[in-house]
């Protein structure tokens, strides 16, 4: 595929498309029409997620209204209570929260989360954005089933960061909170494209087409669906040894749930999975190409060795990435993902700046190009090289990610 179609993909793409949403869906359904023409035909596979609707928010600090947006999936409340900024959760602070709503720095972790309940917070507030920029976007966030775990629901909003740092001086003065939506199950979907091969034994090619609510996600993640379709149209032209896979999954935004939902799906198929290709990211202007290997460290090596020789640089290294691989690995299936990160102010994603302008054809076209010729040889080998075992040092990792153990704090 040359780097002409690739844009204009990318660039026919170019729209917000969050899971569970109708745009969403039409992407799946625009990527089908592209990939059917390999003579095979890709199929639509939903899986149910929750969503919200008619969401209203209100934050006020001493009868002063400031702009929110109120999480997806949380308690519908209306509360008044004093303001505290917690930018260290540490126990001596923490023991500040009780009776008050809480504004806590970047994302909203489980582990804060839980910090938080068990305090006796009564609401949180986070924040995004860069006060930089001309913007006040404000993204649309969600308390999503992993922060909450068993814990009880807090309601929450978030706000853009330049009231933040207003509000970051404001400690005890009286926020007045409310949110109010609806909730529903929705769906969202996974689009497969299944090409036979000689063996069973399985390679599966993943990488995520949705976007969050403010990004039209041209970079993260139109790039590596765009990957998969070239990597698609190359593998289909002649029948390969390994069977392929080709996953464009859905809601990875919202917390990797279209991988999850077709690993429960699919569970047992997956006892053929050899190897997971997973593109999350790709072709950005500058920035280094790295793999993230979910695997035995040879498959590290055996990357670098080729990047090397094909005078290709990779940062090759073990590790979980925080992407579509990440659930299969948790299977027991090795994993790859490869990406192009790019250096701060350079290629922000999240947000309205994320659009095909953050790319370089031809860089786009370089990345895509090494994929290929890395999985050609994995897909035409006798066996798969890589062996099927996750070590024990990535499942401490994928624990950890997966929140099922806390990582231990580091004191640097
Ligand atoms: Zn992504």
């Amino acid at each position: 595929m040359n780097k002409k179609s690739l844009i204009k993909i990318l660039r026919s793409a170019q729209y917000v498309r969050t899971g569970g949403s109708r745009s969403e869906l039409k992407c799946a359904e625009y990527i089908k029409s592209i990939v059917d023409s390999t003579g095979y035909e890709a199929e639509l596979e939903s899986f149910p997620v929750p969503m919200s609707e008619g969401l209203e928010q209100l934050l006020e600090v001493d009868g002063v209204s400031i702009p929110c947006k109120g999480y997806l999936c949380c308690e519908t409340a209306d509360i008044t209570a004093p303001l505290i900024y917690l930018p260290e959760p540490d126990r001596s602070c923490l023991l500040d929260c009780k009776g008050k709503i809480v504004m806590i720095d970047g994302y909203l972790r489980r582990w804060v989360y839980k910090d938080l309940v068990e305090n006796g917070a009564v609401g949180f507030i986070t924040y995004s954005g860069n006060m930089n920029y001309p913007d006040r976007d404000i993204d649309l966030r969600e308390l999503r089933e992993l922060i909450k775990g068993d814990q009880k629901e807090l309601p929450g909003v978030n706000i853009n960061v330049k009231d933040a740092m207003k509000l970051a001086g404001m400690n005890g003065r009286t926020v007045h909170m409310q949110v109010s939506q609806s909730q529903y199950e929705g769906s969202s979907h996974n689009l497969v494209l299944t090409i036979p091969g000689e063996l069973e034994k399985t390679i599966i090619f993943t990488a995520h087409y949705d976007s969050t609510a403010l990004s039209s996600g041209a970079y993260d993640n139109m790039s590596g669906s765009v990957g998969l379709i070239a990597a698609a149209e190359r593998f289909a032209s002649s029948r390969p040894r390994h069977t392929l896979k080709f996953i464009w999954c859905g809601s990875e935004e919202r917390g990797l749930l279209g991988s999850k939902a077709y690993c429960q799906a699919h569970e047992s198929e997956l006892e053929n999975a050899v190897l997971v290709i997973n593109l999350d990211m790709i072709g950005s202007s500058m920035g280094k190409f790295i793999a993230c290997c979910t695997s035995e460290p040879s498959l590290v090596s055996y990357i670098s060795y080729m990047s090397k020789e094909l005078g290709f640089p990779v940062r090759a290294s073990q590790g979980v990435y925080s992407s579509d691989s990440t659930p299969f690995s948790d299977k027991g299936v090795p994993s790859v993902s490869f990406a192009r990160l790019a250096p701060d102010g350079t290629g922000d994603i999240h947000n309205r700046y994320d659009t095909a302008g953050l790319l370089r054809p031809e860089q786009l076209a370089a990345d895509i190009g090494f994929v290929l010729e890395f999985s050609q040889r994995m897909i035409s080998s006798h066996v798969c090289p890589v062996e099927r075992v996750i070590p024990d040092n990535m499942k401490e990792e994928l624990d950890y990610y997966l929140l099922r153990k806390k990582k231990p704090d580091v004191i640097k």
